[in-house]
């Protein structure tokens, strides 16, 4: 039927249809290093992670997972693609900023687009106690690409009562840092390779590390800008640990808070010619007795309340999430056309947008929105109430 050329090579019908490129050639500088090899391989094609966050550390550890050949991917972000994510954010191009592309659905399609082996879930949501069970619950290992601690204690939460390892990544101005959360037990199929090693005691939490946000917590990318470089390494370490852990390797992750200042030299160096990266690393590898979290098992964001509203980080907006309910766009926007003051009203299978006054109102088809123009929550809700209904 086909050349012997093709004979050889993968005959399932998605190859036949699809694309000529298999997975021998595409993976065989990964297979070749030795820390992956073929078994490894295969284990990540099996595996399943879940990035939370979809902004510049979840585009890049998204863009790297796909690339190496992870299996499933999960994606969770509340956002649409904006021009000013550009600089930084790897997944994503001017079509998707013009179109205002809600930036799971945007990964989605740009993953596809060099890895069309990759399933991936987009999950256009904002991560609440109430979701993320459905959400997360099925991915080995949880990637936090989030802009906030509130999310992260979330996760932190939902991890230890689980049992399920996850990886913190930050990055503000030419600071990244990360940490590996390993819990109590691995599971069964992901035990270490070498059977005399002994599975690795659990680490610490975020909350033994961090009982409360960090203070350097109040800038956030807008305040102190951002260098792309910085989260491109935090989410080259946060997707290194990951790969360990989905290659049955967790004994070889690191049990340590570690950070980076890309741009200032360390100020201990005594010696102008040899100026260090700033670098620290403290360690993480044992929980701290009396953790609320993962000492007591209280999981008090996981309980959650007064989640009504978030500012978003990097913008001057507020997003309302008060009423979880499906909306209807086409029904929606015949209505929104009555209003005289109401301008640039637009709206396609993922959202509806309009402008109103110096406000600018992106719904999503959960019925949650974005109100650009304001950090006011006062004023941000009675536009919502007026123009998209109580
Ligand atoms: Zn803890």
């Amino acid at each position: 039927m086909r050349s012997n050329e093709h004979a050889k090579a993968d005959t399932s019908p998605a190859a036949e249809e699809s694309s000529p490129i298999t997975d021998a050639d595409r993976y065989s500088r990964q297979v070749l290093f030795a820390g992956i090899g073929a078994t490894g391989q295969q284990r990540l094609a099996a595996a399943h992670v879940a990035i939370v966050g979809c902004g510049a550390m979840g585009a890049a550890s998204a863009s790297l997972l796909a690339r190496a050949g992870i299996g499933t991917l999960t994606l969770i972000d509340r956002d649409f693609v904006e021009p000013s994510n550009l600089q930084r954010q790897v997944l994503f191009d001017e079509a998707d900023a013009r179109d205002s592309l809600p930036k799971a659905e945007a990964a989605r399609r740009h993953i596809a687009q060099f890895n069309s082996r990759v399933t991936v879930h987009a999950r256009i949501a904002d991560l609440v106690p109430g979701n993320i069970s459905e959400l997360l619950a099925s991915a080995q290992i949880l990637l936090d690409a989030t802009d906030n601690f509130e999310t992260r204690y979330l996760i932190n939460d939902f991890a230890v009562q689980q049992r399920k390892p996850w990886i913190y990544a930050a990055a503000i101005g030419a600071y990244a840092a990360t940490m590996n959360i390993l819990p109590q037990t691995v599971p069964q199929s992901l035990e270490p390779r070498t059977s005399n090693l002994e599975p690795a005691p659990a680490t610490a939490c975020l909350a033994c590390i961090f009982p409360k946000p960090p203070s350097g917590n109040v800038e956030t990318c807008d305040t102190a800008g951002i260098l792309s470089t910085a989260v491109n390494l935090a989410a080259s370490i946060q997707v290194t640990e990951a790969l360990k852990f989905l290659t049955g390797q967790s004994h070889l992750m690191r049990r340590t808070l570690l950070s980076f200042d890309l741009w200032n030299p360390a100020p201990a160096s005594s010696n102008p010619a040899s100026n260090y990266i700033d670098r620290s690393e403290i360690s993480a590898a044992a929980p701290r007795p009396g953790c609320e979290v993962c000492g007591q098992r209280i999981f008090t964001h996981l309980a959650g309340e007064n989640r009504a509203h978030i500012t978003l980080c990097g913008r001057d907006s507020v997003q309302i999430h008060e009423h979880h309910r499906p909306v209807d766009f086409a029904a929606m926007r015949a209505r929104l056309a009555t209003h005289a003051d109401i301008r640039d009203l637009r709206s396609n299978d993922l959202i509806l947008r309009f402008r109103r006054g110096p406000h600018t109102v992106t719904l999503f088809a959960d019925g949650r929105a974005i109100v650009q123009g304001t950090t006011d929550i006062t004023v941000a809700r009675s536009l919502y109430a007026r123009f998209v209904g109580a």
